[in-house]
């Protein structure tokens, strides 16, 4: 009877799959989703919460605005990115008539965001080396195409994305633009925020998920022109930020000296890895990367997602990703436990 009332294309809708519902036994050493392993730079500090938060985050987005030197009114702040890729696409993909473009192998939630809202999806798959197909992509819009979905440093690949072939899309793409830079801090390139002074039609994603050690917090940026922030807190719950979440994204920012510590201890630490993976026999191939996780082709993928499972090493098979053929995406851990992982894996 419920089901019956549910919109066909809910009731149809593969869910997003994340790293806690593919594993979620106990393990020793969690290497599958990509969070800070060194932990955060602040813990929850108790205020009365009586009160509804500012719907607006006023106070974060003056610290926001100071550190990525970017005016307030041009920063939406979300519950996680994931919120606003949710609000960009029920804000410009009539549902059932319009498409999006995302490029494959790349981050699941563009296409579950499109599914949830009945909007088609139209694949222009990575080239081999995980470049863009910019004909491609010009070649596939059509006048019903709004949004085209781009990540970079890009997940599971590692890459970050020509500056480019992101700028030729955006002046040659006739919708919105949006570039998702969950793993920005890891990277070599610089941010692609600086487009927004030019370009009118560019949403920049960025989250304190990542370098920012804040996954368990919840808060994720959105950086565009006026009109598209005024969209996005049009359509977005009142009160999406919390005032804990307000003021603990404030402290974090405060305690920016912690973080750009651990992005370099991070990045030394992925360049380790790397040096220490391709001694490996099992290892065939390891992936560019500009982010806290390194893609890695190995001989049978499967077999040894599961030795390392029984070890208690998790990391995340994506070998029946078309594109991602025998490859696991392993994150950046602490040095114990890369070294754990090295030595499990030098036993294979
Ligand atoms: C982890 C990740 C995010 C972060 O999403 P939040 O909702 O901010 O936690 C966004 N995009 C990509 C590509 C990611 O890998």
């Amino acid at each position: 009877m419920i089901n019956d009332l549910v919109r066909k294309n809910i009731r149809n809708l593969r869910p997003y799959s994340s790293a806690r519902d593919e594993f979620k036994g106990e393990a020793s050493v969690f290497l599958d989703a990509n969070e800070n392993a060194f932990g955060s730079p602040v813990s929850f500090s108790d205020e009365s919460l009586n009160r509804y938060p500012d719907p607006l985050q006023a106070a974060l987005k003056q610290h926001l605005s100071h550190i990525k030197g970017i005016p307030p009114q041009n920063i939406f702040v979300g519950n996680g990115s994931d919120e606003a890729i949710d609000l960009l696409v029920r804000i410009f993909c009539e549902p059932g008539t319009d498409n999006l473009i995302t490029c494959p192998p790349t981050y699941g939630m563009y296409e579950v965001s499109a599914n949830i809202n009945d909007v088609q999806v139209l694949e222009v798959p990575l080239l081999p080396s995980f470049a863009l197909d910019v004909e491609q992509i010009l070649e596939k819009q059509n006048e019903r195409t709004k949004l085209l979905f781009l990540c970079s440093p890009n997940n599971p690949t590692g890459n970050s994305l020509h500056p480019h072939d992101m700028e030729l899309l955006v002046q040659k793409f006739n919708g919105i633009v949006v570039i998702d830079e969950a793993y920005i801090n890891y990277a070599k390139q610089p941010s692609a925020i600086s487009l927004l002074t030019e370009y009118e039609n560019v949403v920049v994603l960025q989250t304190f998920s990542k370098a920012w050690g804040l996954a368990g917090l919840r808060v994720g940026m959105a950086f565009a022109n006026e009109i598209i922030i005024g969209l996005l807190n049009k359509v977005k719950p009142p009160y999406n930020i919390s005032k804990a979440n307000q003021q603990l994204a404030i402290s974090a920012l405060q305690n920016i000296n912690w973080v750009n510590t651990h992005i370099r201890a991070t990045v030394h630490q992925r360049n380790l890895l790397m040096q220490k993976l391709a001694e490996i026999p099992a290892v065939q191939k390891i992936h560019p990367s500009d982010a806290n996780f390194i893609l890695v082709e190995v001989k049978d993928a499967d077999s040894i997602y599961n030795t390392l499972k029984s070890k208690g090493i998790i990391m995340r098979n994506r070998s029946k990703i078309k594109g991602c053929e025998n490859c696991l995406r392993i994150t950046v851990g602490t040095p114990d436990e890369n070294a754990l992982l090295i030595k499990e894996m030098t036993q294979l």
